[in-house]
Formats: C-alpha cells, sequence, structure tokens
C-alpha cells in the first residue's frame, strides 16, 4: 500500500474495532491511510506490537498517566518491546492533571515519577516519548499546570524526543515545547474548535502530525460516532486550509515530518 495520510496516534487493536476490524482495515487501505496503534499499558503495549506486525503497522509501549493506575510500570517489559523496530516509541505516557483524585498532590507525584522512568526509557531506547499531557481545569481556560511539570521533566532529559499527542495548549506554551525540538500531533477537536487554530498557525510547519486518537474524539462530520484512523483525512484538510496550503502540499509534509519524528521509511 503507498501511504498517503498518517494517523500518528490511534488504538485500532483495542476491543471497539474488535467486531469489524477487517472493514476498518479495508477502509484505511483505500484511503491510504497508516497509523501508529498506541498501548496504555502491560496488556495493550504487547497487543499493540503483535497487532502492528499482523497488519503491517506501528505500535508504541508504555502506561498511561491515569487510565490504570494501580499499575506498577513493567520497564523491563517496555525495554523489550522497544527493541522491535515496529514499536516506534515510548508511549502513551505523560501527566493529567485533569483528574488526580482524592490525593492530588501524592497522585501527581506518582504521575512524574512514572512519566519520568519512561522518559529515561525512550531517551535510553533513541526513541520518541508520545506524550499525553492534560492540565487541570477546563482546556477553554487554557491552565498550563501539567504543561509546565511536563517541560521540566523533559529538560532534565537531553536528547529527549517528545512528540505531544492530542495537543491542545497556547500557542505559548507551544513556543515552549519547541525550543525542546517537540513535534505537535492534533487530532479530530481541531475540526470543530476554532480556538487551537492560533497554536496550528503558531507551531513550525516541520513540526506538525496529525492523529485520530481512534475510538475516541471524531473530527467533523462524524462527530459523536466511533472515530477510527480513516477519518485522519479531514484533521489533515483542516490542517491545511488554517495554514493557507494546498491539501496535497500540508499532506506531503506530515507524512515527511512523520517519517523523521519516528525514524521509518513510509
Ligand atoms: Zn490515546
Amino acid at each position: 500500500m503507498v501511504v498517503r495520510y498518517f494517523d500518528a496516534h490511534s488504538h485500532v487493536h483495542f476491543s471497539q474495532f474488535t467486531d469489524d476490524i477487517s472493514e476498518v482495515l479495508t477502509r484505511m487501505r483505500e484511503a491510504g491511510v497508516s497509523t501508529i496503534t498506541v498501548g496504555c499499558d502491560h496488556v495493550t503495549s504487547h497487543a499493540a506490537r503483535d497487532f502492528a506486525h499482523a497488519y503491517g503497522l506501528y505500535a508504541t509501549a508504555g502506561l498511561h498517566p491515569s487510565d490504570n493506575r494501580a499499575e506498577p510500570l513493567d520497564e523491563e517489559g517496555i525495554r523489550e518491546l522497544l527493541k522491535d523496530e515496529r514499536v516506534v516509541a515510548v508511549g502513551e505516557c505523560g501527566l493529567d492533571y485533569s483528574r488526580l483524585g482524592e490525593n492530588p498532590d501524592e497522585e501527581k507525584e506518582r504521575q512524574k515519577d512514572v512519566f519520568r522512568r519512561q522518559v529515561a526509557l525512550a531517551v535510553e531506547a533513541d526513541k520518541p516519548v508520545m506524550i499525553h499531557c492534560r492540565a487541570s481545569g477546563k482546556d477553554a481556560e487554557q491552565n498550563t499546570d501539567a504543561h509546565e511539570d511536563c517541560l521540566a521533566i523533559l529538560k532534565e532529559f537531553p536528547g529527549v524526543r517528545p512528540i505531544l499527542h492530542f495537543f491542545t495548549g497556547s500557542p505559548e506554551i507551544a513556543a515552549k515545547y519547541s525550543a525542546l525540538d517537540a513535534y505537535f500531533s492534533f487530532s479530530g477537536v481541531v475540526t470543530f474548535a476554532p480556538m487551537y487554530n492560533a497554536t496550528i498557525l503558531a507551531v513550525p510547519i516541520n513540526r506538525i502530525l496529525t492523529e485520530t486518537d481512534a475510538p475516541y474524539a471524531s473530527p467533523a462530520p462524524y462527530r459523536g460516532k466511533r472515530n477510527e484512523p480513516a477519518y485522519i483525512v479531514e484533521t489533515l484538510n483542516y490542517i491545511a486550509d488554517t495554514r493557507g496550503l494546498p491539501e496535497e502540499e500540508m499532506r506531503e509534509r506530515v507524512l515527511k515530518n512523520v517519517q523523521e519524528a519516528f525514524g521509518i521509511s513510509l
């Protein structure tokens, strides 16, 4: 398959797709879409690796900051998975201050520790780190607490290759990540929330990635439905329009960015 679009962050190996996975994969092939299917814990990271091999896709290995709080970080398991050429990043990992629970200070420290150890694994393997970073409060308030802590941790690791998954930060926050040579992955929410246009315009063109985060967060015109990698086309076209570039040029630019960010050739 000639890859025309790249969904840098999906969970296409999750159970939401089990019943109709062959149709989902057919729609991807017809649209020329490849993806990185992302692990969130021990079980889904191993499953992501197996899925990537079965279908010629890519995977990540890591522990989500808040989806599976009781699970200890399996550093040896992640280190093993990272030896696989189809496992192209550590993650998704990071900080999620939007749901800290009953002991927020303790939970923040736990998240920081688990994140820091995964950044270390990524640097050791010389692979990028796929970051989930969500500040406390509503997005519209543009709180920066989690981003400030995330930036501080990243700065501890020279050579880190950060990829901000589902990036919804302000242009100011984007500039701070840009100083660390980060990539910004925009999801379908940008297609119906114009508040993110300023950020899309602010980040360097050679640092833009696109993602679905499927099965979550469908772009317009599929809002409310299960998301899937083939819908990445909507997000790419929206970003092209926002940047004032022909869709074809933006499409090629993103494919180039993907190959540079993950060190893969499509
Ligand atoms: Zn995700």
